[in-house]
């Protein structure tokens, strides 16, 4: 996949994006990053990006015609095309008003051949972008950040690492929170039959086994794969219950799971 990245802070990348997953998998050749700066698509002697807002109030408003200009040097398909599907390629800007960025979306994301992240600065970014050059608008959080940089790193690196061949074990992405499919094949491992099924991923252990009088659990330690799935998949209803009770609703919940979401609801109670 490539990544393009249109941006003011060209050097902001170099650094979040050249650690772990994300550089292997450039290295690999499964992603190519290139960092374009919106200046040199200027034309002033000031390499202005910026203006004031119409209609008045505060601070400044990122230009348009850097943001086109840059994006039609990079001859992608017709917005038409990809917002069709026809073309794998998708424009995104990155915007505290977008649709929430999610697990979900980045499974999608990494399906394409090319995505084009926009970084928006000031006050925002002129709306004809959002309106006539972007193909959708994601936002990272309910939160407003000074600059979409840091939600590009975001994107790019919870897409990368599920493309495939990224991550050294694949079914490791596959069965981590949010991720919605759950592995029903029987295996003997309990670690390759636990996918989330949108929930919480569990809690995981390694050695030491006693830390400072901190134990793991028992029940990791004695080899019965189906205690260990029966531990885990109880352990991750727990925690979605305790920290994003939101996702129960939407994961696929087994009967036996309801029963023990049940329980566990009837447990919080008691404490409360
Ligand atoms: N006035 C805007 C915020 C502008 S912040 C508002 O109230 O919605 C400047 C830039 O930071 C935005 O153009 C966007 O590119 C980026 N940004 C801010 N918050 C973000 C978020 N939650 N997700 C993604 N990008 C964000």
């Amino acid at each position: 996949m490539k990544a393009d990245i249109l941006t003011i802070f060209p050097g902001f990348f170099s650094g979040p994006l050249d650690h772990g997953i994300t550089r292997r998998a450039c290295e690999m050749g499964l992603a190519k990053i290139e960092v374009h700066d919106l200046r040199q698509f200027t034309h002033d002697r000031h390499r202005t990006v910026d203006d004031r807002p119409f209609g008045g109030g505060e601070g400044m408003v990122l230009k348009p015609e850097p943001l086109f200009e840059c994006l039609e040097s990079l001859q992608l398909a017709s917005r038409e095309d990809r917002m069709a599907g026809r073309a794998k390629q998708s424009v995104i800007l990155l915007s505290a008003q977008g649709q929430r960025f999610t697990q979900a979306v980045a499974a999608e994301l990494a399906l394409l051949d090319r995505i084009v992240l926009v970084c928006g600065r000031y006050e925002g970014v002129d709306e004809r972008v959002a309106d006539f050059l972007a193909d959708r608008e994601l936002s990272i959080g309910d939160y407003v950040l000074s600059g979409g940089e840091l939600g590009a790193a975001v994107v790019i690196e919870a897409v990368t690492r599920l493309l495939p061949g990224a991550v050294g074990n694949e079914a490791s992405t596959r069965q981590e929170s949010f991720t919605a499919q759950k592995q029903t094949e029987a295996s003997g491992a309990a670690d390759s039959t636990c996918g989330s099924g949108g929930l919480l991923d569990y809690p995981h252990y390694t050695r030491p086994a006693d830390f400072r009088g901190m134990a793991v659990p028992e029940v990791l330690m004695n080899g019965n794969h189906d205690q260990i799935r029966n531990w885990r998949r109880k352990t991750a209803l727990a925690k979605t219950l305790r920290n994003r009770p939101d996702l129960l609703g939407q994961a696929e919940l087994s009967g036996e799971d309801r029963q023990i979401v049940e329980e566990l609801t009837k447990e919080l109670r008691m404490k409360n």
